[in-house]
């Protein structure tokens, strides 16, 4: 008889598990407290328009081992176009002058060259140290199943990469930024000013630019619910059976083993291995009720940056409102409602995916940081009245960067850190888990727990940075690990 695998949660994580299980042979459930899959990867419908909650870049989408995870899971197929932006980022800098990062290493040097010629060696030296990350590969297997040979054969491929981050892994962008010594202001504005986070790693920077440059951080046209549908096509082909609606209260155990999990309704459902997909913090301090931590995961947990929560503001408007620059950051201090922008606030307008609007339309969206704190006490009627002010400050916004457009709004959706709370429970509203920072950036929470069998947990807050290709690579890890203990041969294909 087939062994049952239950997956709490149908994010790309839950559904890459159910992909992996229905290809080994297992009998798997997904157990999804929304009503549709995806999670975090995912979009919303207003009047038409279809506003996306996730995907601004892929990283795999070219070459590469989480390449072939998106071709396992249909995450792309050969249908999916995949688009590579000219541009990463158009920043509106608070001295009035814009400031471009172009996903092209080389045109970027002669860029910044061009307008700051007295850091030409500074900038060199950068785009140098970019250069030098592009041979990462990430490990296809687990950190248990991998052999010395896996290191090695890691070290002889990546030897740059490696000794660039074992040089950069405790730096901070803003330390490396004034580590390079930039003289000119607009350079320190755009680049000192704009990552003035003490802690953000620049591994992270110095990878991202490398994925980008070599094409293979594209953009899938179809967006984040394109990838979610794929999967969960893709799993109900193999056979796997996602239940929606269906919120697991309890993870079951005894004696030192997972047995299965009890559902909100009270009904309870076995299974031979449980896999949970859904948010790293419910399930280990309230569906194992805070009885399996390890001194890692207390430190990671209590110590780590997260993620901040976010609000996003959806702005359908009846034109074609064209830019060379899709997505633009705005560096400002400002009131909106009653979040204190410190930093920034993002636009995203998605010009670049006709699927998103009926013709002759433009999808728009505006993200910036509010911290949860400020939601989760607040009365229905305050919330009401925030969402509302909100609303008012957004279409301001789209009338600034496009004159003219605001009386073509259509359609005006606040979603906020509350919002992500509900639809996917994530802690405290942090959009990806934890963020990647000098103290945490090489490294990642166990899959499996001391003390507790036949459990296995997958998703983005195992790795600080979280993103789809950690989530979902996790989740072929989650089947390779059962596999081994079963003591089968794992398939990635049925082809
Ligand atoms: C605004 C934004 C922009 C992003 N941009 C990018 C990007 O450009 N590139 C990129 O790679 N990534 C991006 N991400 C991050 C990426 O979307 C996430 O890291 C990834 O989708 C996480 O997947 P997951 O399956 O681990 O978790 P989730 O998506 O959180 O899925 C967990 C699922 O578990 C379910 N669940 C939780 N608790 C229970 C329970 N008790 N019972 C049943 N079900 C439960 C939830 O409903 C949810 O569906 C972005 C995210 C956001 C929000």
């Amino acid at each position: 008889m087939k062994k049952r695998i239950i997956i709490i949660g149908g994010g790309v994580a839950g559904l890459s598990t159910g992909i992996y299980a229905q290809l080994n042979g297992f009998d798997s459930t997904i157990l999804e407290q929304g009503a549709q899959p995806g999670g975090l990867c995912t979009a919303w419908f207003r009047k038409g328009y279809r506003f996306d909650y996730s995907i601004q870049w892929l990283v795999g989408t070219r070459f590469g081992v989480f390449n072939d995870i998106y071709k396992e899971t249909h995450i792309l197929t050969d249908e999916v176009k995949v688009i590579d932006s000219k541009y990463h980022t158009l920043t509106h800098l608070q001295s009035g002058k814009d400031f471009l990062i172009y996903t092209d290493i080389e045109e970027w040097q002669d860029y910044l060259i061009a307008n700051a010629p007295e850091d030409e060696k500074a900038i060199k030296k950068m785009c140098r140290h970019m250069n030098w990350c592009k041979k990462l590969q990430p490990f296809e297997m687990p950190p248990p199943l991998r052999t010395p040979i896996d290191y090695l054969k890691a070290l002889f491929s990546s030897f740059w990469t490696l000794i660039t981050i074992l040089r950069f892994k405790n730096m901070s962008c803003n330390e490396y930024f004034n580590k390079l010594g930039f003289k000119n202001s607009w350079i320190q504005e755009g680049l000192i000013k704009n990552y003035k986070n003490d802690n953000f790693s620049v591994i992270a920077f110095l990878l991202m630019l490398s994925w980008y440059t070599q094409k293979n951080a594209g953009y899938p046209i179809g967006g984040s619910l394109g990838v979610a549908q794929r999967m969960e096509k893709r799993y109900n082909d193999l056979g796997g059976s996602i239940q929606y609606k269906h919120t697991v209260k309890e993870i079951l155990t005894e004696n030192g083993k997972a047995i299965g999990v009890e559902l909100a309704s009270g009904e309870k459902m076995m299974a031979d291995y449980v896999v949970s997909a859904a948010d790293g913090h419910s399930t280990l301090f309230n569906l194992l009720k805070g009885k399996y931590l390890t001194s890692k995961i207390k430190r990671a947990y209590k110590n780590w940056d997260r993620f901040s929560s976010i609000v996003q503001i959806s702005i359908g408007v009846n034109d074609v409102l064209k830019t060379e620059y899709p997505i633009q950051v705005t560096l400002c201090q400002k009131e909106i409602g009653k979040t204190r922008i410190t930093h920034s606030y993002r636009m995203i307008n998605y010009c670049y995916d006709a699927s998103f609007v009926p013709n002759g339309k433009t999808a728009i969206v505006i993200r910036f940081d509010s911290p949860y704190e400020i939601w989760e006490k607040m009365s229905k009627e305050e919330y009401a009245e925030e969402k509302k002010k909100i609303e008012q400050i957004g279409r301001e916004i789209v009338e600034q960067h496009y004159p003219n457009s605001r009386d073509k709004i259509e359609v005006v959706d606040v979603a906020t850190p509350l919002t992500t709370v509900r639809y996917t429970s994530n802690w405290k509203g942090a959009y990806q888990g934890f963020n990647p920072t000098r103290k945490n950036i090489s490294q990642q929470l166990a899959q499996s727990i001391p003390g507790l069998d036949n459990f296995y947990m997958a998703g983005q807050w195992l790795f600080p940075g979280g993103g789809i290709p950690p989530s979902t690579q996790s989740g072929k890890w989650a089947l390779q690990l059962i596999c081994k203990k079963e003591k089968q041969k794992f398939i990635s294909n049925d082809k």
